[in-house]
């Protein structure tokens, strides 16, 4: 454990990749997480790059630790790839340490947990909160499932890379998108029938492989992160407040599509004026819609504090006109003004 004088600690815990809910919600939105550090939000990052990670050396059936070790690798390899964001990491062995102990070290790893019998994965934070600074994170992949490796994936088995791709994005820094749908099945749960962001709560159905490639919104979030030079003069943001009856919606769902290139990022309103803010967008005009999160699990979006504040209660509403985003600026500032159901 690293210690600090004067530091405040706290360990966050992100569950992930839910099996089922009961609910769908059409919606875009990535969120990245954030402390409060006196008056500002600091962003929940890595202050050092690569982040040296360990892997647990415990296989489960039909994964060895060292097909374990390859799949994260390509997994890294792929947030490596964003051409417009900078973050590396680095396997540095294996370990007999648990991918859920505060110890200093980043380990992900199975762990047997039947007990969790919707989570296939979950990231571990350590983070100092007085500066946001990811101090340590583990992820367990709960052996409890049947998994895969197979390059095309697997029927009957979650595709472990697509699933490791989820937790290392918030081993970076990120939040849950909302951008995705889901169906009830005939047997009860749900099954993921697109999305649109690896960052998506919930699991693709088994043998499914998309989640091995990430998304506009996916890369807008890591984007926004940990930029790469000369990234935040050539992209932009969009800025606004939504608004019921004059007062600010709080948790409403913003979404911006770019009708040029199809792609979809969204963002959340956080505070009580209803304010907003999606960064890191190709300039040029968008189309923007805002949603409540009405059939969603707030938990898997916002933290305690918020949820009791988060709005529901309004109509699906687009902004009239497009709005303009500049390069390496931000928008004129828009009000979208929604009504209730
Ligand atoms: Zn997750």
């Amino acid at each position: 454990m690293r210690q600090r004088t004067g530091i405040r600690r706290r360990a966050v815990i992100i569950l992930s990749a839910m099996l089922a809910l009961g609910q769908s919600w059409p919606a875009a939105a990535y969120q990245t997480y954030g402390v409060q550090v006196d008056s500002r939000l600091a962003p929940v990052k890595w202050s050092g790059l690569p982040v040296r990670y360990f892997v647990a050396d415990r296989g489960t059936t039909g994964v060895t630790s060292s097909q374990f070790r390859d799949a994260a690798a390509r997994a890294f390899t792929t947030w490596q790839n964003v051409a417009t964001a900078v973050v590396s990491a680095q396997f540095v062995g294996f370990t007999l340490a648990e991918p859920d102990e505060e110890d200093g070290q980043n380990t992900m790893g199975f762990l047997s947990r039947p007990d969790l019998e919707r989570v296939l994965g979950t990231t571990n934070y350590l983070i100092d909160d007085t500066t946001g600074e990811i101090l340590e994170a583990d992820i367990f992949f709960n052996s409890a499932f049947q998994w895969s490796v197979a390059s095309a994936g697997e029927s009957g088995k979650f595709d472990l890379e697509s699933i490791i791709l989820h937790e290392t994005g918030h081993l970076f820094g990120l939040g849950h998108s909302a951008l995705g749908e889901t169906e009830l099945q005939a047997g009860g749960g749900r099954r993921v029938i697109a999305a649109e962001a690896v960052m998506f709560p919930i699991a693709f159905s088994t043998g499914n492989i998309s989640d091995r490639t990430p998304r506009a919104d996916d890369i807008a979030g890591l984007s926004e992160i940990y930029p790469k030079t000369g990234f935040s003069s050539s992209s932009g943001s969009l800025s606004g407040r939504v608004t019921k009856g004059g007062q600010g919606v709080v948790g409403a769902h913003v979404v911006a599509f770019n009708p040029a290139t199809g792609a979809l990022v969204g963002n959340f309103t956080l505070d009580r004026q209803g304010h907003f803010t999606i960064s890191s967008l190709a300039p040029g005009p968008y189309i923007v819609r805002v949603e409540p999160l009405d059939d969603a699990e707030l938990d898997s979006f916002f933290d305690d504090s918020t949820i009791s504040e988060v709005d529901i209660d309004f109509r699906v509403t687009f902004y009239q006109g497009f709005i303009v985003v500049p390069p390496g600026g931000g928008s004129q500032p828009f009000e979208v003004q929604v009504m209730a159901k």
